[in-house]
């Protein structure tokens, strides 16, 4: 889904576009659940390019303490800039720009639709996602899911290093 600039002017452009989740690849363990739809507008005023809307899908993930699947809906807005590079720049020139702006830069009057939305949801799903508030997680033990099992083996099981300090008790 690559956008060319050429036909983006300083009037914002509305933009619907959806991705199916196979052109979408997450990180590690985390899947699109249904289509990604994002709807918005991209304007571009001298060298700057704005994009902004609001992305809407469903993560598939796993529970970050007992491994379990689980489905996140995210409904996100954002705004992200991209500014035309002048010359290639070189690396260090990049990291100082984008750091300091907040800002991403685009070599080449292109900008990847597919990239802005991936990138926005994979900062979406840096917090942890859990399958309710209270998940008890597995245990360190025997791997157990403690939401399902009671294991008992934290009352039974004293880690050794341990074992002398509860005898001064
Ligand atoms: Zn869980
Ligand atoms: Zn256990």
């Amino acid at each position: 889904m690559i956008i060319d600039l050429a036909s983006v002017g300083k009037n914002p452009k509305t933009i619907e576009l959806e991705f199916e989740p196979a052109n979408i690849d997450l990180d590690d363990g985390m899947q699109l659940a249904e289509n990604a739809a994002f709807n918005g507008e991209i304007s571009r005023d001298g060298t700057r390019t704005r994009v902004a809307g609001r992305i809407a899908t469903v993560v598939s993930t796993e529970c970050s303490r007992c491994l379990e699947p689980v489905a996140k809906d995210i409904d996100l807005e954002f705004e992200a800039v991209f500014v035309d590079a002048a010359d290639e720049p070189t690396e260090d020139e990049i990291e100082v720009t984008v750091d300091e702006l907040d800002e991403s830069l685009i070599t080449d009057d292109k900008i990847d639709m597919t990239e802005v939305v991936r990138e926005q949801l994979i900062l979406a799903m840096i917090e942890k996602v859990l399958c309710q508030e209270d998940c008890k997680g597995l245990c360190p033990q025997c791997g157990g899911n403690r939401n399902l099992i009671d294991c008992k083996c934290e009352e039974n099981v004293i880690d050794p290093r341990w074992a002398a300090l509860k005898n001064l008790k």
